[in-house]
């Protein structure tokens, strides 16, 4: 045998999958909404126009592509504060420093949590993100599930959210997200927040927020709303940050982590392992993406470009929910969900017949990208949805 054959088949990410079948696929009117990337109404990912112009900017004043050091671009992470952080962005016991991506933020953040406890759990509610598993435990830490979501009821199960980390002991971490839950669409709402408040500050558990989709849900406060109650409340507090969707570069990798302990002294020592941890993983976040970012929150009137084109990606989202939202009674739920995703409650096997019969393709969970289809197809979706419901 060689080398290599040790190594036995990956238990493969279905949505990867999914999204080559759909690729594959010869019909024309084929609706893939498996996939999680904004569309805008004819079906295309554009640049945002914010983007091109800083990328422009950037090819013509850039000096050198010498290393940028561990903590990235630190303007970038700067200009972030007053938007993740909103009225929490002076304190200086919170650090931020510039990932790729969410991914990267996430991955520092549960490694950071297995530096200082090894031995740490970590509650995840399901269904989360599917890729928040595999990075938890390759972490080393420990994962607790508890159910999140009731797919067929179209509600979240707060009373075992709140009694799960009622019953958490001291020092044990919730992973939340900040907000547009994926895959559900399901987000907390004020009051929630504060009782998740209460009994995550009261019992002394250590939040990660996975903020992931900023702006795309009711808007940049608010959808940031929660994770400022959390930041009122708790001394220590590890947020996950990614501007790949609010900014649309998703291949750019672009993201951040910010750290809040109960002192300056406190973050400045953990993010030195923050820094470590980085460097034996990818040493410094790559430059481009986040260099665009920095630009067009630095230039006045790409500023405000971006934030009527983000306008304009929330307005889809909620126009094409209400739009879903009040065509069947069943489906009236996904008007008061967030963000890029929902979850139909549909069976594996209606699943499969909407793409063997329609041509429609989303994960076998029934979760579905709500923009990923262009305006003229939403009427023949809603019908093939409300047929499998029948
Ligand atoms: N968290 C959640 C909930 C996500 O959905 C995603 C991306 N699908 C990420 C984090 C990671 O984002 P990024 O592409 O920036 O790594």
């Amino acid at each position: 045998a060689q080398f290599f054959d040790a190594l036995g088949d990956v238990q493969s990410d279905s949505l990867l999958a999914l999204i080559a079948m759909a690729n594959a696929d010869p019909r024309t009117d084929k609706i893939d909404v498996g996939v999680g990337v904004y569309r805008d109404g004819v079906g295309n990912t554009p640049i945002l126009r914010a983007v091109k112009a800083a990328e422009k900017l950037l090819w013509e004043q850039q000096q050198t592509k010498s290393y940028i050091g561990g903590f990235g671009d630190k303007r970038y992470t700067e200009l972030l504060r007053p938007i993740v952080l909103g009225r929490h962005a002076g304190d200086d016991r919170i650090i931020g420093l510039h990932t790729p991506g969410g991914c990267g933020a996430l991955s520092l953040g549960f490694k950071l949590i297995a530096t200082a406890h090894a031995d740490a759990k970590v509650h995840v509610g399901t269904p989360t993100w599917p890729n928040h598993i595999p990075v938890v435990e390759a972490a080393g830490l420990n994962i607790s599930e508890y159910r999140f979501y009731d797919k067929l009821e179209t509600r979240i199960r707060f009373d075992e959210m709140i009694s799960t980390f009622g019953s958490a002991p001291k020092g044990d971490v919730v992973l939340l997200h900040g907000c547009c839950h994926n895959p559900t669409g399901a987000d907390l709402d004020e009051g929630q927040w504060r009782e998740v408040v209460d009994v995550v500050s009261s019992r002394g558990l250590i939040p990660l927020v996975d903020i992931a989709y900023q702006g795309l849900g009711r808007g940049f406060a608010e959808d940031a709303a929660g994770l400022h109650l959390l930041l009122d409340a708790c001394d220590e507090v590890v947020i996950a940050q990614s501007c790949d969707k609010n900014f649309g570069v998703y291949r750019d990798r672009v993201g951040s982590m910010f750290l809040k302990t109960a002192t300056a002294d406190g973050t400045k020592r953990a993010m030195d392992h923050v820094v470590q941890i980085a460097r034996e993983m990818w040493s410094m976040p790559p430059d481009h993406g986040a260099a665009a970012v920095r630009i067009v929150l630095d230039t006045p009137e790409l500023r405000s470009d971006w934030d009527a084109e983000v306008g304009e990606m929330r307005a889809r989202i909620n126009r094409i929910r209400g739009q879903i939202a009040a065509s069947d009674p069943r489906l009236a739920y996904i008007g008061g969900q967030f963000g890029m995703f929902s979850m139909l409650p549909l069976s594996k096997e209606q699943v499969v017949k909407l793409r063997e019969q329609h041509a429609i393709y989303m994960a076998d969970s029934g979760r579905f990208n709500v923009i990923g289809m262009a305006d003229h197809a939403v009427d023949r979706f809603i019908g093939a949805v409300i047929e499998a419901m029948n």
